[in-house]
């Protein structure tokens, strides 16, 4: 049998592999600008950070057991499934976001901004017993928030947006909300 003869058998029975499909195309093509948009980010916030903050990402690495499973790896990969936006923020608000992403005490579930699409970071939420009423506030009287609960971003970090106009990152995906309709999204339909 000859070479040839060998490898159309093999194609016979193995089709060629399925040139990828428009809707495949499209999807790399939109994160392919997202991607380029955080590597730059990446670059500019690393010029910011101080030693201290670099010191403080490196321990949260190391505690990790699993090197792509920090909280800053399911960001990109809510990004990648269009859960949340990137939009054009500056170096300053990148930096701050990193360091968030690393700091040791987070909660599972993170914020999407509902005005800007951004995806921040929060705090646990430390137990009750600790929480201090915001001065002037009488709980379940006046409108929240009515405790000083420790946070990182108090409003958006990007657009200024308020901490509690925003929706968990596993709850974005079937809510129409403004973001969707601007670049750096993972567009998931239309
Ligand atoms: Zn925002």
């Amino acid at each position: 049998m000859t070479l040839r003869t060998r490898v159309v058998l093999l194609e016979r029975i193995l089709p060629p592999p399925r040139p990828p499909t428009r809707e495949e195309v499209q999807r790399e093509r939109y994160w392919k600008k997202i991607e380029r948009r955080l590597i730059f980010l990446v670059q500019e916030a690393e010029k910011l950070l101080t030693e201290a903050e670099s010191e403080q990402i490196s321990a949260v690495e190391n505690d990790c057991k699993d090197d792509r499973n920090t909280p800053f790896d399911g960001w990109l990969r809510d990004l990648q499934w269009g859960r949340s936006r990137l939009p054009e923020i500056t170096g300053a608000v990148m930096k701050a976001l990193v360091s968030g992403w690393f700091h040791s005490d987070l909660d599972s579930f993170s914020s999407v901004c509902n005005q800007c699409g951004l995806q921040y970071p929060r705090l646990k939420t430390p137990p009750p017993h600790t929480w201090k009423v915001l001065p002037g506030k009488i709980p379940r009287v006046d409108p929240p928030p009515w405790y000083d609960l420790p946070e990182i971003f108090k409003v958006c970090p990007h657009c200024g947006a308020s901490a509690r106009d925003v929706t968990y990152s596993h709850l974005t995906e079937d809510m129409d909300l403004p973001w969707k309709a601007l670049d750096g999204w993972m567009r998931t339909r239309g």
